[in-house]
Order: C-alpha cells, then sequence, then structure tokens
C-alpha cells in the first residue's frame, strides 16, 4: 500500500548512502588478484522500479567484475531455452549450507551441482547453453541474451578475466568432478572458461539495476519493454535467488531482510521485489561468505523502509 502512494525513492537511497559510506567491515576478494586491487571506497545504490524509473546516488557508472551475478541470468537463459523441468533434474535446485566453490556440497546432494547459483551449478548450466549453440557461436549468442538484460551492450574486462582465467584450477576441478559424475554437459574445460569469461564481465551498478528490475518486473526489461523471460519462469529464478543467492548466509538474509537476492564477489547484490522494484547496491568489500557488506547494508534499510519483503502480505 506504501508503495502506491508516491514513494520518495531519491531520500531513501539518500539515507541509506550516507547511513553506512563510512562502513569500514569487510575485505575485498583477494583470491582474485584483480579484484583486490579495486578501490575499496566506491559504493553506489540503484533502484529501478517496475515501469523503468531509475533512482541513483554514489558510484554508479564505474565498471566493475559482475562474478556471480550473473549465475541469475544465465539460468534465465537456461530456464528460457529447455524449460524449468530441465533445471531441476539436470542442476538441481537445494541450498548447499556450503561456500559457493565448496566440492563437498556436489558429493553431499548426490553428486549434483545442487542448484545454477553456485559455481558447480553454474558451470553445468552454462555447459547446456555452450553444447547448445555450439562453440563457435555460443559467446555471442549469451553476449546478445545479456546485453538485452542491461539494454546496452556489455563488455569483458580483459584484465579480470586474464587474471581469474590464471588462478580457477579450483573451478576447472569442480568442472571436471561434474563430468565424472555425468552432470556437465558440455566439455568442463571449456565450460569453466566460458563461464569464467562470463563472470568478467563489466558492469555497472545502474547496468545491474535494470538487469534486476527486468525480474521485478516479470521479465520484461523495464526500460527497454522488451521481454526476456516468458513470466511463468521468473518465480522459478526468484525462488532459487531466495534459498541460495547470497550463499550459506542466504537463511539469514531471508529471516532479515525477505527479497530474493544475488551477490558476486565483485561487490554487486541485486534485490528484487516483485511487481514492484529491483535494488542494486556496489561496494567491494565482502563478508566471510563473499557477499557485499556495505550492499548488505543498504539493502536492509531500503526494504526496511519501503515494508518491502516477499513475506509480507501486500
Ligand atoms: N568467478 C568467481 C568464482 O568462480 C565468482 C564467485 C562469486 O562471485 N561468488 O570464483
Amino acid at each position: 500500500q506504501n508503495q502506491s502512494r508516491s514513494v520518495d525513492y531519491n531520500a531513501i537511497i539518500n539515507e541509506a548512502f550516507n547511513l553506512f559510506k563510512n562502513e569500514k567491515k569487510g575485505k575485498n576478494a583477494n583470491y582474485i588478484p584483480y579484484l583486490d586491487k579495486v578501490n575499496s571506497e566506491m559504493y553506489g545504490i540503484v533502484i529501478v522500479t517496475k515501469d523503468g524509473q531509475v533512482y541513483q546516488i554514489g558510484e554508479t557508472k564505474y565498471e566493475f567484475g559482475i562474478e556471480s551475478v550473473e549465475k541469475v541470468f544465465t539460468l534465465c537463459m537456461a530456464m528460457e531455452l529447455f524449460g524449468d523441468q530441465v533445471i531441476l533434474d539436470k542442476i538441481g535446485a537445494n541450498q548447499t549450507g556450503l561456500p559457493f566453490n565448496s566440492v563437498p556440497a556436489i558429493e553431499q546432494d548426490g553428486q549434483k551441482p545442487s542448484n545454477p547459483l553456485v559455481n558447480a551449478g553454474a558451470m553445468a548450466t552454462t555447459s547446456l547453453l555452450t553444447s547448445h549453440f555450439g562453440h563457435k557461436d555460443a559467446w555471442e549468442k549469451v553476449d546478445a541474451y545479456f546485453a538485452k538484460f542491461a539494454g546496452r551492450k556489455l563488455s569483458v574486462i580483459e584484465e579480470l578475466y586474464k587474471s581469474e582465467a590464471a588462478t580457477n584450477m579450483h573451478n576447472q576441478a569442480i568442472a571436471m568432478l561434474l563430468k565424472s559424475y555425468g552432470y556437465m554437459y558440455d566439455d568442463p574445460f571449456f565450460a569453466c572458461d566460458f563461464y569464467t569469461k562470463q563472470c568478467s564481465y563489466g558492469v555497472n551498478a545502474h547496468d545491474l539495476g535494470v538487469m534486476a528490475g527486468t525480474l521485478a518486473n516479470g521479465g520484461v526489461n523495464p526500460v527497454t519493454k522488451e521481454r526476456l523471460i516468458q513470466e511463468k519462469y521468473v518465480p522459478k529464478v526468484l525462488a532459487i535467488m531466495g534459498t541460495t543467492g547470497l550463499y550459506e548466509t542466504t537463511g539469514e538474509w531471508m529471516y532479515k531482510v525477505g527479497l530474493p537476492s544475488k551477490s558476486g564477489v565483485g561487490g554487486g547484490i541485486i534485490s528484487i521485489m516483485p511487481g514492484k522494484f529491483a535494488i542494486a547496491v556496489f561496494s567491494p568489500p565482502l563478508d566471510k561468505a563473499g557477499n557485499s557488506v556495505r550492499a548488505q547494508e543498504a539493502i536492509k534499510y531500503i526494504s526496511d523502509k519501503l515494508n518491502a519483503n516477499v513475506y509480507v502480505a501486500q
């Protein structure tokens, strides 16, 4: 009810920005050398409403690594192509309770990738796409789909890609392990490399806001008005975000905030209030699970102020 009256989004993001701008907790991801060097002070907040209004404050133009937030849009593409049952059967939809790159998680869930938003499941999902399109055409197809979500062409940050590709042996091992269990649907090293490149997309907070806004708007990009995923699939994507979007701390996140969300180790987090708006926040320092500290604080503040929570009767 609150939101149908005029809401002063600008005032709320302003408050959220100022309240947490001096937050000192958290550390940049350091297992990917490029991310360790990014300026930790950068901080930006964007809200994109269902009807395409954009509200922003702080650093919303700097392009940072999309990292795991890409997993959501890879999932959208795979679900749109193959349907929701294939995602359930070939990837899974269970929380692991373990870090995003956990090997034991694979062992404990019937040797399955568990879900599309951890590294194992994201690489398996990517492998569905690369085997479908073929190695030669896959990048162009995925690139075009991501561009539609952002409403502009995205580019890979080459330095980040190189930095991550030179240090991603652990992900290669996971891809190979999945292959041995029959849950990798293309060459594991090709899929791992392709996934690494997807994680290296440069996005700014505004891009993430529009991408997330598409999910808040039932699958239609609120700015370009183009439909990118069938409406019936959007709740499935949000359900997976709501159970695993912040890795092993998703339970606490949903308890405190109640918005399906996705984080990336580049410092971005997106949150979706279905049918209303999306929030995207960028700030590099992360907590132990790999989620941006300031982004979590800002999103919690905004969602409290707007009474935005998927579990609250609207
Ligand atoms: N590319 C990163 C990795 O595979 C993404 C991890 C993340 O953002 N949680 O390790």
